[in-house]
């Protein structure tokens, strides 16, 4: 099936989508369901269970965790006053409603480790382009309440899993620690000192940065703003003790996994949250929009949103750049196919072909029948059409001998089959 594209003024039609979102159709679902129903099984298998949150919350909580000075926050969150004046905000990201619904739901009280996962649209106010829109699915997952380096490591390998299986190799896992809170002001003070010096220089965007924000300047996309800060201290030196330790054991457990990694001093991710652990892992299938997963430690938040101190590690994909990368690759997913197409020959056959579909469907054959009135022909055509394993022409003549000829489509053999015995045929 042609794809028309959303911006395509030669079907005229009243509405359109609006910008940033795509409709997922009939011809492309196929992939989305084999790829959610390949994800869900990896999250099975590493016992994380599903959390369905709502696609909208109250506005604070999302400035709260994701914090005021970030891109998110700052300037791409879908945000409206509802009719009773309250600010709701179309969830950006699933870690804040996954961490509301824990505190909410006192989840912690049941188990020490909540391990959680969610696939599901979020929603942000960016420049749409190739690999991002405004409406775009994520999949992600919450370890909530440990503080294991151990924790860490499986939800990158949990991630890293999720590709393998799609057959995707073509991927780069970056990885960083950005400290704690006992570590990282000390480090920002000594890196803003060094910014300032050469504050004059630097993008306008990375200047508004310096004061509130430095390591975003070091994470910066800007080629004149990296190569001034090329030099700069890096917060793996500046380590305290326990984060450094905790980093030394995700990159010793990587190793002893067999996940190659590199380590980038300077990712800091766009989200105010992480504590230690920060990793990102791009493709070099993609093109500008590179990041297909993030993930990180995020050891404060849970108290920051009023719950007890929970130390938590997550992470978050994007389906849309997966899809990207399997189409790429001419991955083809299994064909939502009808097992049999039954035709009728005269209109005398009609009402049995119709009873005939209900009954096979109801036994879990997946059939299909003309509901148009066609010609015979034409219903021939539909079962290629559709792909059909089987077709079987029913008129008058096979009615009275209660016998029909049952065509493989793909190899055009054929077989004569007693119609009383049409269920048991299929399912065998
Ligand atoms: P983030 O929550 O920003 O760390 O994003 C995690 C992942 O979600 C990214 O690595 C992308 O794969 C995907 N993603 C983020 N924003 C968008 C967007 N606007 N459109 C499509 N995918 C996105």
């Amino acid at each position: 099936m042609r794809r028309i594209p959303s911006h395509d003024n030669r079907y005229p039609v009243n509405y359109r989508s609006i910008k940033g979102t795509k409709d997922i159709l009939p011809s492309e679902t196929p992939l989305w369901q084999f790829v959610e129903q390949t994800i869900r099984e990896v999250f099975r298998q590493f016992n994380y269970k599903e959390i369905r949150t709502p696609v909208f919350e109250t506005t604070s909580l999302f400035a709260r965790s994701i914090g005021e000075l970030t891109d998110i926050v700052g300037k791409e969150m879908y945000t409206f006053q509802d009719r009773s004046g309250d600010s709701i905000t179309l969830r950006p990201e699933g870690t804040a409603s996954a961490i509301r619904a824990y505190i909410q739901n006192n989840l912690g009280e049941a188990l020490p480790l909540s391990k959680v996962y969610y696939i599901g649209p979020m929603f942000r106010q960016e420049r749409p382009q190739a690999g991002r829109l405004r409406q775009f699915h994520q999949f992600g997952a919450e370890a909530i309440g440990s503080p294991t380096a151990e924790t860490d490591v499986e939800i990158i390998a949990m991630t890293i899993e999720i590709y393998k299986r799609l057959g995707i190799t073509n991927y780069s896992l970056q990885i960083n620690s950005v400290g704690d809170e006992e570590c990282r002001p000390k480090y920002k003070e000594i890196l803003n000192a060094e910014l300032q010096k050469i504050a004059g220089q630097l993008s306008t965007e990375s200047q508004k940065r310096i004061d509130q924000n430095p390591m975003r300047v070091l994470d910066s996309k800007n080629e004149n703003d990296q190569k001034l800060t090329a030099g700069m201290p890096l917060i793996t030196d500046y380590l305290n003790e326990e984060c450094a330790t905790h980093f030394a054991k995700v990159k010793s457990l990587l190793t002893a996994y067999g996940i190659p990694y590199t380590v980038n001093g300077r990712l800091v991710r766009g989200l105010d949250y992480y504590t230690k652990t920060a990793f990102e892992i791009t493709s070099t299938e993609l093109g500008s929009q590179d990041a297909l997963a993030g993930g990180g430690r995020y050891d404060l938040l849970v108290k920051e949103l009023g719950g007890k101190q929970t130390p938590s590690v997550g992470f978050a994909a994007g389906m849309e750049r997966l899809l990207m990368i399997l189409e790429k690759k001419g991955f083809q997913p299994p064909q939502q196919r009808p097992t049999v197409f039954i035709a009728a020959a005269d209109d005398a056959a009609r009402e049995w072909v119709l009873t005939t579909t209900m009954k096979l469907r109801s036994q879990g054959i997946a059939s299909e029948c003309d509901l148009l009135a066609r010609s015979l022909k034409s219903q021939m055509k539909e079962a290629d059409r559709q792909q059909a394993e089987f077709s079987l022409v029913v008129g008058a003549t096979e009615l009275e001998s209660g016998k029909a000829l049952l065509k493989h489509l793909s190899d055009h053999s054929q077989q004569n089959i007693v119609l009383e015995a049409i269920a048991e045929f299929f399912k065998h």
